[in-house]
């Protein structure tokens, strides 16, 4: 086998490389010094994020943009991910501070035993919430 050339170091780099080229190339590194060092300073200036950058960074500045004036029409996707995430978020709050609540709850056993289940509440007023978010989507739509 030939020496290993750039293409072949950034290919191998990008994963964009058939199996059995990668595995001459592993061998091919093993044996020879020279094309191991190539290959170390090649991944060394690799960076996968100069190829990603572009339509990533748009990507995300849509989805700020988005999040600071929701007044902006923006597809219904990226709305319902957004309702999604904010979901998730206001699940997580209340499931903590239900368990805080039950924590706190829990040194008094009386009344703890006599409440309702403060989970299946909080999980009541999140199904509320989010049907609340799915008619609003509806108007908008
Ligand atoms: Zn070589």
């Amino acid at each position: 086998m030939k020496h290993l050339t750039e293409t072949q170091l950034s290919a191998y780099l990008s994963e964009t490389m058939d199996e059995s080229e990668k595995l001459a190339l592993e061998h091919h590194l093993e044996q020879c010094e020279s094309c191991f060092h190539d290959y170390l300073t090649a991944m060394e200036e690799w960076d996968p994020a100069i190829t990603l950058s572009g339509s990533f960074t748009d990507e995300v500045m849509t989805v700020i943009g988005d999040q600071v004036a929701p007044s902006q029409p923006a597809s219904s996707k990226k709305r319902m991910w957004i309702n999604f995430s904010a979901a998730a978020g206001l699940t997580l709050i209340l499931t903590v501070s239900g368990l805080f609540h039950e924590m706190v709850s829990f040194a008094d056993q009386k009344e703890f035993k006599q409440a309702p289940s403060i989970t299946e509440k909080m999980m009541t007023q999140t199904n509320e919430l989010l049907d609340g978010m799915k008619k609003g989507d509806d108007k908008n739509e």
